[in-house]
């Protein structure tokens, strides 16, 4: 179009706000660290919530018998069996399923959600056999990995705050999710009990803490973002001397509520603005997989409509929201032919727009400057989580191998995120301490950490 401007100022000043010095990190990282101390303080005292997970004892390697775990988390749910052998057998077998969740069930009613979760757990459990045994007379018991904010009232109980990453479910806020499954499995006709109530990072520390002690945190960079870790009760004024103990327990950080220092960006802002949840979940909007897409997709329909990104043509369907996704951006990324064959062709499927090389190049420039920050963004929360544990107990964290699990799509698919993730760990804790702290793919620990939790808190131990 006539008059379009250059779109390089546009990419220019794009770099600029999301840029990521390590001054940028430290100020990240030492806020985590401050916010998570004023969310342990009192309730409500912070952007994080702090949730205590009430799991009160790690996974040991002793479990023995039949579990289920039953996982929602986001775009699907997974239902899984194991039979557990204790010390020396350890897992013996396991089984598992995934059922995508239709779209309207994300915005329909609770009964109609916990119903179809429901009967895929009863289809899964009727499907039993081989290694699998029930001793007579037990129900089958459940633990449930449960990955919204929820405020933990007992092991095997807790309040859905609100919805997040997308869900707009009504009647579940305010309620015990447990019951709501309850009463659905009473609705289906399921004799099942839910012994542990798990939130996802909760369950991948679990999961993960089952094969190597040295697991200190998990974190989850999928859909949307969680991260947890092993706090001294000591250490949790809130709980007000009410457990005397010395004893450790899971701290389930919520951190996709953090929000300070973050470089943000007009396109996050109009994003936030658009979405169900403004101002809420601003490090979970700027770091995880379901709005990194959409961010890029901002930023390329202001190139496209003040620039001339795409020359004279204009990208009608690149404006409508969430057309253009995180694993769009990430094929992208791995494109890599001298003429970016495959952006151009995502970029045909996706917006319908021929692209030559010049814009392909931006495109991919514009994927890198989202992602880079993004994944910084998380090492640098990662780092404040490890600082905190740090001054707590020095030498603890620091002077030893100390793993962090790591699940969930994002961090799995995405290399680029995972390389700019370890570096900022990297660079904000030098090259000596860094050798200690180990960044660990721990697949699908999630699903067996909340087996193993319902293990520990089985009705006939
Ligand atoms: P959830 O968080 O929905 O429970 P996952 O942990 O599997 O489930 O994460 C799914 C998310 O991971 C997707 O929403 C997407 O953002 C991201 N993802 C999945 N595949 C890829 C991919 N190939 N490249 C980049 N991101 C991906």
């Amino acid at each position: 179009r006539s008059g379009a401007l250059s779109v390089a100022p546009i990419l220019t000043n794009l770099q600029k706000d999301c840029a990521t010095p390590l001054p940028v990190l430290r100020h990240v990282a030492d806020a985590m660290e401050a916010d998570m101390l004023a969310g342990l303080a009192v309730d409500g005292g912070s952007d994080l919530k702090m949730i205590l997970s009430y799991v009160d004892s790690l996974p040991s390697g002793n479990e023995k018998g039949l579990f289920y775990a039953l996982d929602l988390g986001g775009t699907n749910f997974r239902v899984l069996r194991v039979q557990l052998g204790g010390k020396e057998e350890r897992v013996i077998a396991t089984e598992f399923e995934q059922v995508s969740i239709p779209q309207d069930l994300m915005f329909g009613t609770s009964e109609k959600l916990f119903d179809f979760i429901a009967s895929g757990l009863a289809e899964f459990a009727l499907k039993e056999g081989g290694k699998f045994h029930l001793p007579p007379g037990r129900l089958r018991e459940i633990g449930f990995t449960f990955s919204f904010p929820v405020k933990q009232t007992s092991i095997d109980s807790g309040i859905l705050i609100k919805w997040t990453k997308g869900f707009a479910v009504s009647g579940t806020a305010g309620r015990d999710v447990v019951a709501c499954l309850n009463e659905a499995m009473k609705r289906q006709g399921v004799n099942m009990r839910v012994s542990a109530l798990v939130n996802d990072a909760v369950g991948t520390l679990a999961g993960a803490r089952y094969w190597d002690n040295d697991i200190m945190v998990a974190v989850i960079l999928g859909t949307g973002t969680n991260a947890c870790y092993v706090e001294r009760l000591d250490a949790i004024p809130k709980l007000q001397g009410q457990i005397s103990s010395n004893g450790k327990t899971i701290i389930n950080t919520e951190w996709g509520a953090f929000s300070t220092g973050l470089p943000l960006t007009v396109y996050d802002r109009e994003m936030d603005d658009a979405s169900i949840n403004p101002g809420e979940q601003i490090f979970e909007k700027t770091i995880s997989g379901m709005y990194l897409g959409e961010i890029v997709r901002r930023v390329l329909l202001k190139m496209a409509k003040d620039g001339d990104l795409f020359g004279s043509s204009f990208p009608e369907k690149l404006a409508t929201p969430f057309v253009l996704s995180t694993p769009d951006i990430c094929a992208m990324q791995q494109d890599n032919s001298s003429d970016l064959q495959a952006v151009g062709s995502i970029l045909y499927d996706v917006a319908g727009v021929e692209a030559n090389l010049r814009a392909r190049k931006i495109v991919v420039e514009v994927c890198d400057t989202i992602v880079k920050r993004g994944g910084r963004l998380a090492g640098a929360g990662i780092v404040g989580i490890l600082q905190k544990m740090e001054e707590d107990s020095k030498g603890l964290i620091f002077g030893k191998r100390t793993v962090v699990a790591m699940d969930g799509g994002l961090y799995e698919n995405y290399p680029q995120y995972r390389g700019y993730l370890q570096d900022a760990v990297t660079e904000l804790l030098g090259s000596d301490i860094s050798k200690n702290v180990v960044i660990e793919h721990s697949k699908d620990g999630s699903g067996i950490g909340a087996a193993l939790l319902a293990a520990a808190n089985s009705k006939y131990e």
